[in-house]
């Protein structure tokens, strides 16, 4: 019995591994963010994610971004620490409001567990209390779930799970609308602008990073002080740009085409930027950090 459980198990992993990006930003999307946010890690940061990860993401971060949600069906209380549902076409976003599961249990969403993993990690330096978690868990989902908070949808409307029941063309393919901003937007990037090659597509978004963007990632990296993660404004961009740019010109029955992968795509573009450089400054506070005197 074990045996065919297991290897129905090993059949499901591997159907989810071919279907890329069915549950959140697509793989190629967290594979992006995470691989930004590896060339952005400060020396005690990159040692720390070095020991943490698992041996077969072979020392690479950006190789198990999609963990989370490749295990999202077997741990099946992790299912809503994806996304935020927020009141429909207020376009605005409140933790205290906002942040729980569908039964109502608080923290319970995607902001929640950014908090959450991150208090987790910064136990690392501490030999007795961080024997509490398993950080190389938090390690990977933290490093997903920063990367779901930045895709606009998965901030979204409760009646229409984030774009989940609004059901469009892309092209002249199904889809949903949630799927398109997960998925869709960045694969058609990738035919049409990279010659389907991710690399380039995240070297160009890394030169948009040192060049056009320069300026402003001081204010993207920028988080209170005492605090290693800042989820929350994140949170409040992504429903604002759902609301101006996913949920504009796109209802049930739509065909979305040029005009509309042209003109969302920059905003994908620098999510999966912000995502990545928000994600490394969040890593990085976390393996510097030290306990105020008061605190210890
Ligand atoms: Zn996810």
């Amino acid at each position: 019995m074990m045996g065919s459980d297991y290897s129905a198990i090993g059949r499901m992993l591997l159907l989810l591994q071919l279907l890329p990006g069915i549950l959140a930003w697509g793989k190629e999307g967290h594979y992006a963010i995470c691989k930004i946010a590896e060339g952005l890690l400060n020396e005690e940061a990159a040692g720390a994610v070095k020991v943490l990860l698992p041996e077969y993401a072979d020392g690479e971060l950006a190789a198990v971004c999609s963990w989370a949600d490749e295990i999202r069906f077997h741990y099946h209380w992790s299912g809503p620490l994806h996304y935020i549902d927020t009141p429909d076409f207020r376009c605005n976003y409140k933790y205290c409001r906002d942040c729980h599961d569908s039964s109502g249990r608080k923290d319970r969403c995607v902001t929640g567990a950014v908090y959450n993993y991150s208090e987790q990690l910064i136990t690392y330096q501490d030999t007795v209390s961080k024997l509490k978690y398993n950080l190389t868990e938090a390690l990977l989902f933290l490093s997903h779930f920063i990367g779901d908070v930045h895709q606009p949808l998965h901030v979204g409307f409760t009646g229409d799970e984030g774009g989940n029941t609004i059901l469009v063309h892309w092209y002249r393919r199904k889809s949903n609308l949630h799927h398109v901003w997960d998925t869709m937007i960045i694969e058609s990037a990738l035919k049409t602008f990279y010659n389907s090659d991710l690399s380039v597509m995240i070297q160009a978004i890394q030169a948009n990073i040192s060049d056009g963007w320069s300026s402003d990632i001081s204010s993207w990296e920028n988080c209170a002080s005492g605090y290693a993660a800042c989820p929350n404004p994140y949170a409040s961009e992504s429903i604002s740009l759902a609301c101006k740019f996913a949920y504009r010109n796109a209802t049930s029955g739509s065909i979305l085409e040029d005009d509309y992968f042209l003109s969302r795509w920059p905003v994908v573009e620098k999510r999966l930027a912000q995502g990545g450089i928000r994600l490394a400054a969040t890593l990085n506070r976390i393996f510097t950090y030290q306990p105020a005197v008061s605190d210890v």
